[in-house]
């Protein structure tokens, strides 16, 4: 017997052309994506609106298969994080994080890294493969509505849990491009989760013509990891930084942001490392170089875990250097350090990664 079709990952396209296939009106589709998205229903036999000859079609066919979920922890400030098994040895974390006006969910896009960022928790894990398109947009399924069914209400007017998304879990979202695009639309599409594209935040290290091709198929916002004002520090924190040294990645900012409105801006994250890229001279160097380039700043207070080698700045220099980026009218925020205690803060997600130690023949390329 052939395995079923898992349909989880399938985009409206997608799904009305199997159904088309399969000999049903492709309008079908947007009735199983409101069931599966919108409802949390993934069991055919409980989509009311199709006929029972359909409903028992579809399951004899096709599948609608999240990742299962392995643990679910929530730290003293409401920050919960998800471990959830996408095959027999793998498991990735998701991170959902309350605030005052928004819930955000912190979305992985690879098993473990292969950018080998010195400072990352991630990276120590080695790689293992990319996420399927079900297993991207089954962080966004299993959080929305686990937590609905936990009772928790709805803050906002179109009755989601989930405000905003930001693909900054495990991996480089551009290096899964394709998968990663799929979800993105699936989050946009109004019979998935019908999030805009500037409540979606795509943060990558930096794959210069990934974020033009970005900017053509999903101009979702764009953060990407600086750490460092110039390439010679930045090659040490940011291998990647040798293939695209700063002046060709801060060009592709440009190119991003476009010229037609001026409030669009490219969010420059900067983990401060204590005695590494943390004093005033590092701070006038970053501000001399993002003047061409419409920015934000994002300051991450460096989160520690075990043998990672560095330590966080203490917050009179992180004080210090947040003064002389906005007296040079530089938009920066010190990023809040959310779940730490459940090591759910940036760079502390590590899941279970069986490493294939194909990091070690990839990372090559950028050396
Ligand atoms: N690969 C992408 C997505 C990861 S996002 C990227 O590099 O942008 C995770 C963010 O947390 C990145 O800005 C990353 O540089 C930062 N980060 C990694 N390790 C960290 C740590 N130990 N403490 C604080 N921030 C960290």
């Amino acid at each position: 017997m052939l395995d079923k079709i898992n349909i989880l990952g399938f985009n409206q396209e997608q799904l009305g052309k199997l159904f088309s296939e399969m000999g049903e009106k492709s309008f079908r589709a947007t009735q199983v994506l409101q069931w599966i998205h919108q409802q949390g229903v993934i069991d055919f036999d409980l989509m009311i609106n199709l006929s029972k000859t359909l409903r028992q079609k579809l399951s004899d066919r096709l599948t609608i298969q999240p990742p299962i979920q392995m643990l679910a922890q929530t730290a003293n400030d409401g920050t919960r994080k998800w471990l959830l098994k996408v095959d027999e040895t793998n498991g990735i974390e998701t991170v959902y994080i309350p605030e005052d006006d928004r819930a955000t969910l912190c979305i992985s896009s690879q098993v473990g890294c292969t950018l080998n960022c010195s400072f990352c928790a991630t990276a120590k894990q080695g790689f293992n493969r990319n996420l399927l398109t079900s297993e991207i947009i089954g962080q966004l399924w299993i959080a929305e509505h686990g937590l609905r069914k936990q009772g928790l209400k709805s803050e906002h007017s179109n009755g989601r849990i989930i405000s905003n998304v930001v693909m900054m879990g495990m991996g480089e979202p551009l290096l899964n491009f394709e998968n990663v695009i799929n979800s993105l639309q699936l989050m946009m599409d109004d019979f998935g989760y019908g999030l805009s594209k500037r409540r979606i935040t795509l943060s990558t290290a930096g794959i210069v013509p990934m974020i033009d091709q970005l900017r053509e198929k999903c101009p979702v916002s764009l953060a990407v990891s600086l750490h460092a004002p110039d390439d010679d520090l930045r090659n040490e924190l940011v291998p990647l930084n040798k293939k695209y040294p700063i002046k060709e990645l801060l060009a592709a900012c440009k190119r991003y942001v476009g010229e037609e409105d001026s409030r669009k801006k490219v969010t420059f994250e900067y983990v401060l490392l204590k005695g590494i890229n943390d004093t005033p001279k590092h701070a006038k160097a970053l501000v001399r170089l993002l003047e061409k380039v419409p920015s934000k700043v994002n300051l991450i207070p460096f989160n520690p875990f075990e043998q990672s080698g560095f330590q966080r700045s203490n917050s009179e220099t992180v004080e210090n250097f947040k003064t002389i980026l906005i007296n040079s009218g530089l938009i920066t925020i010190t990023r809040k350090t959310r779940g730490d205690d459940i090591a759910a803060a940036c760079g502390q997600l590590a899941g279970q990664v069986q490493d294939k130690s194909r990091r070690t023949i990839k990372i090559q390329s950028f050396q």
